[in-house]
């Protein structure tokens, strides 16, 4: 796609220069079915035995709990744990007026539909003497919350998946959230750090399933907030529009050759929240600090990925299949083969957010100045200071469950071991 392409598109819009997204005339919003995910329940060529039971094993009786280290039954219980407070408010039966109005659908909410798990609100709304005094409490009140990051941006229908997958029907339902909405908050919801040097295990898992659980919890509590402040709020995780983009437009970071977002203060570890809301805020500027410049020199989470999901050449508008958002410029991983490894080893996998050299502890003064280098001129010695001083290798579990034995062996990886 050439630039003359993205800047006479009439898809592209004024942020996107600020962003870099670089949205061409092929764009068309994303429909939710092609969501990788979704497409393992209804679609053949995703769908199958292995598939099936990759999402039963977050269940225990289902969980192929075996003797290779990280994928022990305490692995497994740790992760599905993690999960399960997710899956309560996930699958929590509604009441109140939502389900009165809709009483038979059936709703997997955080990850095919908004939350409804709310009480009834403030009927008027307060009266805010500005923006700043609306966004200074709701910063305060996610602080609270857990929230780790937290920026507004402008509702963008660009954004917002065209259909919402439904079990029902004929597979989709029309975008609930109403389109006279002005503004998205999108949260940040960090992931540990040495759960995630355990990867592959079923025990990194818990990471991601915990990330999930605290995001769930603390936007459906923002937005309960926001909704007895008097303004409507929707909650929404995996659902309802494309995160990345948003938190793109809300300055929480940029994208990585890995297709995730990049933040500042946690790397690539956290999940993302994103909540509708009419409330007045004050809206951010996206914020660039180096992230592409560096992914061009850099490939490790190409080269990490056990099934070379990851490309190795520039940012394009390629697409592997419907499970991509089409022209778009930028890393596109492909869905098909990450998903098929996940289901082939029994669990999620985050090896590149693992091999990525933001992903680090931010709270520490070297490694703050290890940003400050990857900015700038001299990425290339950011990239070898990685390499030469941060311990990428995973962490065997068993030294994760007990630290005291851990010695300075190199780990062996248990996929390639099991090759
Ligand atoms: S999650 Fe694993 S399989 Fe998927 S792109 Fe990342 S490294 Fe590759
Ligand atoms: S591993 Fe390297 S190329 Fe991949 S996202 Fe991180 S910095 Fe970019």
């Amino acid at each position: 796609m050439s630039n003359s392409n993205v800047k006479s598109s009439r898809h592209a819009r004024p942020i996107d220069d600020l962003t870099g997204v670089k949205v061409g005339e092929e764009f068309e919003r994303f429909e939710q079915k092609f969501d990788i995910y979704c497409r393992a329940m209804w679609d053949p060529e995703i769908k199958s035995e292995k598939s099936d039971k990759f999402f039963e094993g977050y269940y225990m009786p289902y969980a192929r709990a075996r003797k290779t280290d990280g994928f022990s039954q305490k692995d497994y219980a740790f992760r599905n744990a993690a999960w399960h407070v997710n899956n309560v408010i996930r699958d929590i039966e509604k009441s109140g007026e939502f389900r009165k109005e809709k009483p038979d659908e059936i709703r997997k909410e955080g990850f095919w539909d908004y939350y409804t798990s709310h009480d009834q609100g403030w009927p008027e709304p307060y009266p805010y003497e500005s923006p700043a005094e609306a966004t200074r409490d709701l910063r305060k009140v996610a602080g609270f919350c857990g929230v780790g990051d937290l920026g507004v941006c402008e509702y963008d229908e660009r954004w917002m998946y065209k259909s919402i997958f439904s079990m029902q029907g004929n597979g989709q339902k029309p975008q609930e959230i109403p389109d006279d909405i002005p503004n998205v908050i999108v949260t940040l919801e960090p992931m540990d750090r040495d759960l995630i040097r355990t990867v592959p295990s079923a025990l990194s898992g818990a990471a991601t399933g915990l990330g999930y659980t605290f995001d769930g919890v603390a936007i459906i509590t923002l937005a309960q907030y926001i909704r007895n402040m008097g303004y409507r709020a929707y909650a929404t995780l995996n659902d309802t529009a494309l995160c990345i983009p948003l938190a793109l437009q809300a300055g929480l970071g940029e994208v990585g050759r890995h297709g995730m977002l990049i933040n500042e203060k946690y790397g690539p570890r956290f999940r993302i929240g994103k909540i509708f809301t009419d409330m007045p805020l004050e809206i951010n500027t996206p914020k660039k600090f180096g992230v592409e410049e560096f992914c061009t020199i850099c490939d490790r989470c190409a080269k990490a990925c056990p099934p070379k999901a990851i490309p190795f050449d520039a940012p394009s508008d390629h697409v592997h299949s419907e499970s991509n958002i089409k022209g778009v410029v930028k890393w596109t991983p492909s869905a098909e083969k990450c998903f098929k490894f996940w289901c082939n080893q029994n669990t999620d996998c985050i090896i590149c957010i693992r091999s990525c050299p933001y992903n680090r502890d931010f709270t520490k003064l070297v490694h703050r100045m290890w940003l400050k280098l990857a900015k700038g001129p001299f990425k290339k010695l950011a990239l070898k200071l990685d390499d030469w001083f941060m311990d990428r290798g995973r962490l065997k579990t068993s030294h994760w469950w007990r630290p005291e034995l851990k010695n300075n062996e190199p780990d062996e990886n248990p996929i390639k071991k099991s090759k």
